[in-house]
């Protein structure tokens, strides 16, 4: 049994960890009040010491460190997890794929047929058989010798199933647990990329993605991005019963951009939650700056340009965005589909209109959007079909015209409008300086750490 603990590094950090709190709370508990375990602490130090010195007068040996680690690992033999009952051991692990509830619970330090015999009849809590789906958590408490205390095993978003035992009797119960919502910030740095700095920042995915999606209305984040750009950002995390945390919603974020900061926060304003400027702008995109989440420019708004197969030169009134064929295209803004077919020249392609007597273009596509029909309405960011290379193309890309009055204008330049949400004013505003105050106080708190860690 504690062979297999012993095998795995991560038991062994848990512990190395756990045991700095629990020597730190059991010195507390050994200045006076008596404590059940200040024999087994003694013995502990006793053979920490022991041993760092059995270590220590070995001639010419290792450094420090390598001394360190195999007094941890004894410690761990001797199965001294930290509990809040004396003599009961709390363990987490996950199912593996393949594993049994009786191998499952013997690798966690439980050996308890008759506990298992109780799961085996239990109506409730025979369920966990079926449900033993790899990277499911599960904590256990068990006594030295091997029996069952208790049993934690998540059973949908926000119930657990518990069973314990009362001296030689078993129970079962189904636990509502609530989750712990925490506030996470982070910052990075590029170097590489926006993903690349998020990543070693330790920032999820979901996250990144929000981010980029937050300031893409300033920000081109193929394009505009240097070396030496940095980014905070605050956001929600959940953290379950079991202690694994699930990213949410971004509050706040700093995006400094060529010199230029940059920044949002969350508001649950007049008209729901949106993102504004920390002075009360409104902050969503009326367009997005590009129909592609990542792209390049390899062809730009031009007069006249060389034609690549027609060998003439004609002006190019769009943009091309390269990206490999099947690449999502959205939508810049809500529209109605005023053309989904086929183009001489633009090979399938989509026209959207928009308010205002603006209306977008995008061809080349391999193929629409499942479904996607003319007269249809379409909302911001929705996919409305895939980069291809259909019509006159050399190679995929997107063919991107943006257009008022019918009149073809730089999708990149000065003429299309950026800003949609409203500002606030009047009582709105300072509801939301008030609620906003302490996001604000927050981005600055981590620049100044930013600052500290990168200069
Ligand atoms: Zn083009």
């Amino acid at each position: 049994m504690d062979s297999v603990r012993l095998g795995r590094m991560k038991t062994v950090k848990i512990c190395a960890q756990a045991l700095n709190r629990w020597i730190l709370a059991q010195k507390a508990a050994l200045h006076g009040s008596e404590s059940r375990l200040s024999g087994m602490v003694a013995t502990l130090l006793i053979m920490l010491f022991g041993m760092a010195t059995a270590f220590g007068i070995t001639p010419g040996t290792a450094t420090h460190p390598i001394a360190v680690l195999p007094v941890i690992e004894d410690v761990t033999q001797h199965a001294l997890t930290p509990a809040e009952t004396p003599g009961v051991y709390t363990q987490q692990d996950q199912v593996h794929s393949g594993d049994t509830l009786a191998a499952l619970l013997f690798r966690m330090g439980v050996d308890d047929r008759a506990a298992l015999e109780f799961m085996r009849q239990d109506p409730l809590a025979r369920t966990i058989y079926q449900q033993l789906s790899p990277g499911k958590p599960i904590r256990v408490q068990h006594l030295a010798n091997g029996d069952l205390v208790s049993l934690r095993f998540p059973r949908g978003e926000d119930k657990t199933l518990v069973v314990t035992r009362t001296d030689d009797r078993f129970q079962s119960a189904e636990e509502h647990v609530g989750s712990l919502h925490r506030v996470v910030q982070a910052s990075g740095r590029i170097q590489s990329s926006l993903f690349a700095a998020a990543d070693s920042a330790g920032i999820p995915d979901s996250v990144t993605r929000q981010l980029s999606r937050l300031f893409s209305t300033d920000i081109d984040f193929h394009n505009d991005l240097r070396t030496g750009d940095s980014f905070s950002v605050v956001y929600e995390a959940v953290q379950d019963d079991f202690d694994q945390v699930k990213a949410g919603r971004i509050l706040a974020a700093e995006f400094v951009n060529k010199g230029v900061t940059l920044r949002r926060v969350y508001f649950d304003g007049p008209d729901g939650g949106d993102y504004y400027t920390p002075d009360g702008h409104g902050s969503r995109a009326s367009f997005l700056r590009s129909p592609l989440e990542f792209s390049r420019v390899t062809s730009g708004f031009t007069s006249a340009r060389f034609h690549p197969i027609l060998h003439t030169w004609r002006a190019h009134k769009g943009i091309d965005l390269a990206a490999p064929t099947g690449t999502p295209v959205l939508a810049v803004a809500n529209a109605t589909v005023a053309f989904a077919g086929w183009r001489n020249g633009y090979g399938n392609v989509i026209e959207l209109r928009h308010s205002s007597g603006i209306s977008t273009v995008y061809g080349h596509l391999s193929a629409f959007a499942h479904g996607l029909r003319a007269g249809q309405h379409i909302h911001q960011g929705e996919v409305i079909g895939y980069v291809g290379m259909t019509g006159w193309a050399t190679g995929p890309h997107l063919h991107y015209e943006f257009k008022i009055g019918g009149v073809q204008r730089d999708p990149q330049g000065p003429d299309v409008p950026r800003h949609a949400t409203a500002s606030l004013t009047g009582h709105a505003k300072t509801q939301f300086l008030a609620a906003t105050a302490p996001l604000v106080k927050e981005l600055d708190a981590i620049r100044g750490n930013t600052l500290a860690k990168f200069e």
